[in-house]
């Protein structure tokens, strides 16, 4: 069998871990038996980044940036005992955080359903797709403790110097707290793009809510930015995919989104995108099981899992224990990027190879064939538990003969 060839390359990011251990196997069980992979390879393990002194994680964001895509592999964010379990130079920062800062993006993350797996909500049929604004608010205030007797007022000082004070609160009669929070146009002007050119792309609605009646400067503004966006850029593109944009208080949302049976992309301030996405993850039953795309405002996807690198499996691993890790988010993470590449170099081949790389995987699950995190929740009656490696050649077999 002839391999499909690629025109362009894919920008290719490995990584730490259990995943990184899933990324060799999945690339030589399913991708390279079949695609002549044509991909600009960057080691973003944490041994790496120490190496390059992180320099490897701007370049791989750059690359991404230069081809359009990239497919990345979890990766580990250092703390403190990962700086003396790895002896680093420095705590460097995720990078997830450093590649998101280079590309501008905006996180799309959405769980791939198949049968025999119920959502704790059983009326979700179809995807939720959860948008977060991975900038601002709280995730960069300034916060105080206040003593008893103390004042807090918001001071602005304008360009010429002139300044306008407005009194917070007076704390005469108790001690508390203060936060000052912030955010951008530019930046809540590119997460509106990113929404409605995913929204256009994966021909789904876009929803978007904030607590405007109670917030009537900050969050108002959120909303008005969007709907200018909307009116201007997108109303005309989204009446012709059949497609609409939707905006209600996030009261409102939560509510309509429990009902709803899904199918839809709900765009999320940075706080609400943060809980709202773990929520709707275990509704739908497993991480492993989440897919998650960055997608910048000029149009760069990098493809990833949502989950991270499952360590706790990987030191069963090295102990040379069998381990049942998940890899399908990380083959759709594969597959969405491939298929991208397809569709942005009109190669055919490769879009419809990466689609049935999805209905192998789904089909794989659905004949029964799963690793243990799907197996203690699927309620099919002839599944079979299989391990990270047998997992991978089930599909593979699947992808040979379908
Ligand atoms: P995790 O890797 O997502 O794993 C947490 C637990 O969730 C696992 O122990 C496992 O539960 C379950 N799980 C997650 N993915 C699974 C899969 N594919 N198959 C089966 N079970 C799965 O989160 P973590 O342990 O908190 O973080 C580990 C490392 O990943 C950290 O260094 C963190 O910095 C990094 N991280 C990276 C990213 C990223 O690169 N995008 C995201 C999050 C975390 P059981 O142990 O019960 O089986
Ligand atoms: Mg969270």
């Amino acid at each position: 069998m002839e391999k499909i060839k690629m025109q362009t390359p894919l920008v290719e990011m490995d990584g730490d871990e259990m995943t990184r251990v899933i990324w060799k196997m999945l690339k030589e069980i399913l991708i390279t038996p079949y695609v002549e992979l044509n991909s600009e390879y960057y080691d973003l393990g944490l041994e790496s980044r120490n190496d390059t002194d992180d320099k490897i994680t701007v370049d791989s964001a750059n690359a991404a940036k230069k081809y359009g895509v990239a497919v990345k592999c979890a990766t580990i964010t250092p703390n403190a005992q990962r700086m003396s379990e790895f002896k680093l130079k420095q705590m460097y920062k995720s990078p997830n955080a450093t590649i998101r800062a280079i590309l501008d993006g905006t996180v799309f993350r959405a769980p791939i359903i198949v049968n025999g797996i119920t959502p704790l909500i059983p009326g979700w049929k179809k995807p939720i797709t959860i948008a977060r604004h991975a900038y601002g608010d709280v995730y960069k205030n300034a916060e105080h403790k206040m003593p008893k007797g103390s004042k807090a007022e918001l001071l602005l000082t304008d360009k010429d110097g002139n300044q306008t004070k407005t009194l917070i609160h007076d704390f005469s009669g108790s001690a508390g707290i203060v936060q000052g929070q912030h955010n951008l146009d530019s930046s809540i002007e590119s997460f509106a793009r990113s929404c409605f050119n995913f929204g256009l792309d994966t021909k789904q609605s876009v929803w978007f809510s904030t607590k405007d009646t109670i917030s009537k400067q900050y969050d108002h503004h959120f909303k008005d930015i969007f709907e200018a966006i909307f009116e201007k850029e997108y109303k005309a593109q989204f009446n012709s995919a059949g497609i609409e944009y939707f905006y209600t208080l996030i009261d409102d949302a939560v509510a309509r989104v429990i009902r709803s049976d899904g199918g839809y992309i709900w765009a999320c301030k940075n706080y609400d995108g943060d809980v709202m996405s773990d929520m709707v993850a275990t509704a739908f039953g497993s991480l492993g099981m989440m897919s998650s795309v960055l997608v910048s405002p000029d149009g760069v996807y990098e493809y990833e899992a949502a989950h991270g690198t499952v360590t706790r499996h990987y030191y069963k691993h090295l102990k040379g224990e069998e381990t049942s890790t998940n890899s399908v988010a990380t083959i759709f993470a594969w597959s969405g990027a491939l298929k991208k590449r397809g569709e942005l170099d009109k190669n055919e081949a490769l879009v419809k190879f990466a689609e049935n790389l999805e209905k192998a995987t789904i089909k794989t699950i659905e004949d029964g064939v799963m690793t243990g995190d799907l197996f203690t929740i699927s309620n099919l009656n002839n599944k079979r538990k299989v391990n990270t490696e047998e997992f991978l050649k089930e599909v593979g077999s699947r992808l040979m003969n379908g």
